[in-house]
């Protein structure tokens, strides 16, 4: 019999931050002791709970052209729309239960802002956005872009709720992303006493995002806004929401390869991380028009 995985810490939100103009988000990895040890492969987890944004007829809300190296962005959509263009030629908007799984790779420039159709009328916006590392061997691989629809989506049904897998597999239900390394990240609903169960093996990491009323997790009580850690130690986890629940699943294979972190950049040595500002000083992660 597999054993319970044990909970490491349950986090409050640290305060909130603005990214751009467009993004109000808390920096959960921020307040998480070795958090680059505990999550990876995932390096960083700003999430938007829902916030009304008031019409505007800015339509370039959000984050002006930017670098990015060494790693890929995944931002899912809750409600409100969220619009992305880069240097690599890619595009795209997307809505409530949707996905961007961008790969920055060896080097990349975007903008990230509010839909204009969304910008115009305002309204609820609520986001996640994900940093997921890549192995050395990948770090410079071919930028690219996944856009990925609500209905494209996988989803597991349990009795009292859903499973969406975004990225690897839920009892038979697949997720559409293709990740580099070992990855599930599952969107999941439960209603009031609804039950979900997880099983992951204790090397790999484990964390869970409540976005939304209440669930027990291994008999821990942790409500919205928590993130729940996991230890390396036991694989099952069950879940009982205590009212109707949201909360995002992130599971990953361990890359253990040192992490410098500068910024936008996230490299294996310091020196790369000069590199990384040097060939983006002399353009060599492309061009992008504000
Ligand atoms: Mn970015």
């Amino acid at each position: 019999m597999a054993t319970k995985r044990k909970v490491a810490g349950i986090y409050q939100p640290p305060p909130h931050h603005m990214v751009g103009d467009g993004f109000r988000v808390h920096g959960y990895f921020n307040v998480i002791p070795d958090a680059h040890e505990k999550l990876s492969p995932f390096l960083l987890l700003d999430y938007g709970p829902e916030y009304n944004f008031p019409a505007t007829t800015n339509t370039r809300r959000g984050v002006g052209p930017h670098p990015h190296r060494g790693f890929e962005t995944v931002t899912i959509a809750f409600a409100g729309s969220v619009a992305h263009h880069d240097s690599a030629g890619h595009g795209g908007t997307i809505g409530p239960g949707d996905v961007q799984w961008m790969t920055a790779g060896g080097g990349i420039l975007h903008r990230e802002y509010h839909a204009p159709e969304y910008a115009r009328k305002g309204g609820p916006f609520q986001m996640a956005q994900i940093w997921v590392n890549l192995p050395a061997k990948h770090k410079l691989a071919k930028p690219g872009y996944q856009g990925i629809t609500a209905d494209q989506i996988g989803v597991a049904k349990l009795p009292g709720g859903e499973v969406r897998v975004i990225a690897g597999e839920y009892a038979g239900a697949k997720g559409p992303a293709k990740t580099f390394t070992p990855i599930n990240m599952y969107d999941v609903r439960l209603n009031k006493h609804g039950r979900a169960e997880f099983s992951f093996p204790a090397q790999e990491n484990a964390a869970i995002l409540i976005m939304k009323g209440s669930v027990s997790v291994n008999g821990k009580k942790a409500v919205m806004h928590d993130f729940v850690l996991f230890e390396n130690e036991g694989a099952e986890i069950a879940l009982e929401a205590g009212e109707d629940a949201q909360f995002l699943v992130l599971n990953g294979e361990p890359i253990n390869e040192p992490v410098a972190a500068y910024g936008p950049f996230v490299m294996n040595t310091s020196r790369e991380i000069q590199q990384a500002f040097d060939d983006y000083r002399s353009g060599k992660f492309g061009h992008l028009e504000d």
